[in-house]
């Protein structure tokens, strides 16, 4: 009998996940399993804020996915989704295409610009290891060049960061970590130098404990940061951004560095595709396949699964994918050995810690909330969970964070 066949697309953390386990929990004479994704190595997309801001090496924040696969059960594919014709059973590749009998798609998210004009052509992301090798180059070239030039343009040393949710002040945190270090390596009036974070909400953090939310708020002041909360991105453009609070009239923040860090939406590919979705997002079963095609799962931040207790959906996050990622493993395993009857996914809330840069942060671990050293230690506990989840102690010991303080 043909030997069904599983695919992965996306080898981040839900893909990654499901692949690990899939290759404990089914045998080579049981199915093929093949891994696709776009570069031959892994990022862990929740340090990217740090490499964007040039407090962590970009090669820290990645590894080689060869590395923790069993490539005797697993085949890896290094290309490019282009599209996925579900009706065929179809990956259409850059460099060719790959059938499937059962499929996982994690491709994870994009960000949400919200239809604001000039955003996608100016502003700089956090998604992926070349956005934050960009990001962090574009930065320091800004110090760079300001003593060089003999009319100095201060507004190379303005750095706006659209959004005060999760992404925006961790890389905020980061960032006022290496703004002295940028100072004193290019001879920078510390002074001189502005960073802003604009957010429509009426607050930071949104969600977050309101006690957290305003220690986060008064470090990162403490360190610089002037809040602009409850104001709108209305444009970015080739000189900065326009801004507008409630009724007031609009008006222009002059800025070399726009970072966008206020939204995400699921994959293109999901949309392009044809699957139904909200923001590229698909509301999948309880079992996590996309209902109507009862082979094809879709895990992470392309997936939306609803909080029952506010009757909203959970936001993405690694955690969550990684959850997502045990359980798909778990019911192909089941449906390759001819069982009809899986899994229900519930999401296990471990808590949340935001990061402040690497020695702060704040978080509600196990249902308490922490600050300062001890919450930033929790931090890095978490970090280097997912590695050991992912590649074991080796990975752990090869990539992980030790540096307490
Ligand atoms: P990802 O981990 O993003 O992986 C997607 C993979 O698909 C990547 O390898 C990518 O290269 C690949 N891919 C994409 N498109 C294609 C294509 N067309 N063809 C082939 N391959 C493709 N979450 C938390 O739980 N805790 C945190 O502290 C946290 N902090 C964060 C900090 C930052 C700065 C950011 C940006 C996010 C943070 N998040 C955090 C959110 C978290 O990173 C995401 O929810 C998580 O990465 C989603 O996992 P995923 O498996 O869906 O996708």
């Amino acid at each position: 009998m043909k030997k069904p066949k599983i695919v992965i697309v996306g080898a981040g953390y839900g893909g990654l996940m499901t692949t690990v386990r899939l290759q404990k929990l089914v045998g080579v004479n049981e199915a093929d399993i093949v891994l696709i994704n776009k570069n031959d190595y892994h990022y862990e997309t929740t340090w990217l804020h740090e490499a964007s801001a040039g407090t962590l090496h970009h090669d820290r924040v990645r590894y080689d996915i060869r590395d923790v696969i069993d490539r005797s059960k697993v085949d890896f594919v290094q290309d490019t989704v282009v599209e996925i014709k579900k009706e065929e059973k179809k990956v259409i590749l850059e460099k060719g295409e790959v059938e499937y009998d059962y499929l996982v798609i994690a491709l994870g998210g994009e960000p949400e610009t919200f239809g604001i004009k000039g955003l996608k052509e100016y502003a700089f992301g956090i998604t992926n290891v070349n956005s934050s090798r960009q990001l962090r180059e574009h930065i320091e070239y800004q110090f760079a060049t300001y003593n060089m030039e003999e009319e100095k343009n201060d507004n190379r040393l303005v750095i706006v960061v659209g959004g005060a949710g999760f992404t925006g002040i961790e890389f905020l945190g980061e960032l006022t970590n290496r703004i002295p270090e940028l100072c004193h390596e290019y001879d920078v009036d510390s002074h001189k130098v502005k960073i802003l974070c604009v957010e429509a909400a009426p607050t930071v953090l949104p969600g977050f404990d309101p006690e957290l939310v305003n220690y986060a708020v008064s470090q990162l002041e403490r360190k610089g940061v002037e809040f602009l909360i409850g104001t709108a991105i209305k444009e970015c453009t080739p000189n900065g951004i326009i801004v507008a609070k409630g009724e007031e009239e609009p008006r222009e923040i002059k800025a070399e560095t726009v970072v966008w860090a206020a939204g995400v939406r699921g994959n293109s590919i999901i949309e392009k595709s044809g699957f139904e979705a909200m923001r590229g997002r698909v509301k999948v079963q309880p079992d996590l396949r996309v209902p109507g095609f009862d082979d094809v799962f879709i895990i992470g931040d392309s997936s939306l699964v609803i909080n029952e207790e506010i009757n909203r959906p959970y936001p993405p996050t690694a955690q969550i994918a990684m959850q997502q990622g045990e359980v798909v493993a778990r019911n192909i395993a089941a449906l390759v050995r001819g069982k009809q009857d899986l899994e229900t996914f519930t999401f296990d809330n471990k808590g949340t810690v935001c990061s402040l840069g690497h020695d702060d942060a704040i978080g509600v671990v196990f249902g308490k909330k922490v600050t300062g050293a001890k919450a930033s230690f929790m931090k890095k506990v978490v970090d280097n969970r997912s590695l050991y989840m992912i590649g074991g102690a080796g990975l752990v010991l090869k990539k992980g964070k030790f540096n307490v303080f």
